[in-house]
């Protein structure tokens, strides 16, 4: 079943359209991401028009600015992380294609050779590049192997951390970007690392969000050439805050936490799904003081907006990587599972000139994010063939175009290959896939032995917090729906699950 979403076609647009003028000037495109941020974590879910979308309550979050930002949107409820995992959610979003495709299948790092960001797949910068942007990165890239080779010290890995987790990348591997303030992976929040376009070292000892701000603020004035003067820009923010860690003062700023730190663990837990016996439950302090610190800092690249006229010609999107599930599900992984609060991510997109804010239900891929950015800047016809998410504008823009909407995210987790005698991981194991549909998550995991491991469905619409894993045994005809479903997505995605026939092999039906 395929659902069509039918909008009216304004007069004003059919009158453009026709005229045949002269190319429309391109809309800049800001992409913000922190890492690690909860869709929870902002208080504007529990207004009304919003609450009712997703059936669960708010964080106890200050999010004003991101409050105001989500009414001038459009703020998609059911945006999925496909693979919740930093490296994958990465590869994906840079490539429209899923990890089998682009390279990274598991977290980069030193020992895992074979996952690293493919050197010729095509970037959503590469095409904007390609047709004229300014394209700039700020913040945590995480999609290169770590190889030895420090700008400063030739021959050797960036630090002695082994195995090695953090990258520089070279110029020949930024993809388009031609404006450069970045670092592999780093997670000292008031210490953090970037290296420059020429490679040069930075280190500014203060708060990353801050100074990332700062970084991109000077971006936006274009005082010292960082990009073309007549020329639409593409800049992404790649924050690693509310990122771990989250235990003391030395990861979020003081005036943040001071917000927080007399709230008792039953007014930071207002979740029925929330174990606040885990030994992280404290963290939530923190974690909120850096999702308030992100949500002023972003408020002050949007105040840089207004103050240069820039704002109503530039998509600004606020999104993440996947989110956290702080002390939910009884489990202290903050990430790479599919229950709701690691797989939904936020995704609020603005365009004054061509959107009309509102909530949209409509289930987003991370493979869908570049084939749809690049529709709403008016290049449909540069999306690369090698992407494999949908375009999906038409659902965010008053254009009068219709599109088939999907009935199901792809859910991927994979861990580890074999380890060869050197050390090094082979390859990737795929222990899980599922999807997410309007109403349930359905997930199949096996064990190494290709037997299998678990099947978990959730009603997302009767248990938005996901206490009933409902028995697959007691419900035969939505368990062969959803397995289907499941067949089905893979097929579209040509995972490696299709082409070794895992789920018929598995003989659960
Ligand atoms: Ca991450």
């Amino acid at each position: 079943m395929t659902m069509v979403k039918k909008l009216l076609i304004p007069l004003s647009s059919l009158a453009v359209a026709g005229c045949g003028h002269a190319q429309p000037e391109r809309p800049n495109i800001i992409y913000v991401f922190p890492d690690q941020f909860r869709n929870q974590a902002m208080a504007f879910w529990d207004k009304p028009q919003y609450s009712e979308a997703v059936g669960w309550k708010a964080d106890p979050v200050h999010t004003p600015r991101l409050d105001t930002f989500a009414d001038e949107s459009v703020v998609l409820s059911r945006a999925m992380s496909n693979c919740p995992l930093s490296s994958p959610y990465r590869g994906i979003f840079l490539t429209g294609m899923y990890p089998e495709r682009n390279g990274i299948t598991l977290n980069c790092m030193a020992e895992r050779p074979e996952s690293s960001l493919r050197e010729d797949a095509v970037c959503i910068s590469d095409v904007l590049n390609a047709q004229g942007y300014s394209c700039g990165y700020i913040g945590k890239l995480h999609a290169d192997h770590p190889t030895p080779n420090d700008p400063a010290n030739p021959g050797h890995y960036v630090s002695d951390r082994r195995p090695e987790w953090d990258a520089y990348t070279p110029a020949e591997k930024r993809h388009g970007y031609t404006y450069w303030y970045s670092y592999g992976t780093f997670d000292q929040h008031k210490n953090p690392h970037y290296w420059d376009t020429d490679g040069v070292k930075h280190e500014p000892h203060v708060w990353s969000v801050g100074h990332e701000t700062d970084k991109a603020i000077e971006f936006l004035r274009n005082e010292n050439g960082q990009r073309k003067k007549d020329a639409p820009f593409f800049l992404t923010i790649a924050y690693n805050p509310p990122h771990s860690p989250y235990e003391s003062l030395d990861d979020c700023m003081e005036e943040d936490y001071n917000l927080y730190k007399d709230m008792g663990l039953d007014e930071l837990y207002v979740r029925d799904n929330a174990d606040t016996t885990l030994t992280k439950a404290d963290a939530a302090r923190y974690y909120f003081a850096n999702v308030t610190g992100v949500d002023r800092e972003f408020g002050r690249l949007l105040d840089e907006l207004d103050r240069l006229g820039l704002a109503d010609n530039t998509i600004v999107v606020f999104t993440s990587d996947h989110g956290e599930t702080m002390c939910s599900q009884g489990t202290y992984d903050p990430k790479n599972s599919i229950y709701t609060e690691s797989f939904n991510v936020p995704f609020i997109i603005r365009y004054p000139e061509k959107i009309r804010p509102h909530v949209d239900s409509t289930l987003l891929s991370t493979v869908d994010i570049m084939p749809t950015l690049l529709s709403m800047a008016g290049l449909s016809e540069e999306i690369p063939a090698s992407a494999e998410g949908r375009d999906l504008s038409p659902v965010l823009m008053e254009n009068g175009l219709e599109c088939n909407v999907p009935e199901s995210v792809l859910y991927i987790r994979n861990v580890n290959g074999p380890k060869g005698d050197d050390g090094m991981v082979k390859g990737f194991f795929p222990i899980a896939r599922g999807i997410k549909t309007d109403r349930y998550t359905f997930e199949v995991a096996i064990k190494k032995n290709g037997t299998l491991s678990g099947i978990t469905i959730f009603d997302d619409m009767n248990d938005p917090y996901q206490l009933q894993n409902i028995d697959y045994k007691t419900c035969p005809e939505l368990f062969e729906t959803l397995l289907g479903m499941l067949k089905n997505k893979l097929a579209e995605a040509n995972d490696i699950w299709h082409r070794e026939g895992t789920l018929d092999k598995l003989n659960i039906l």
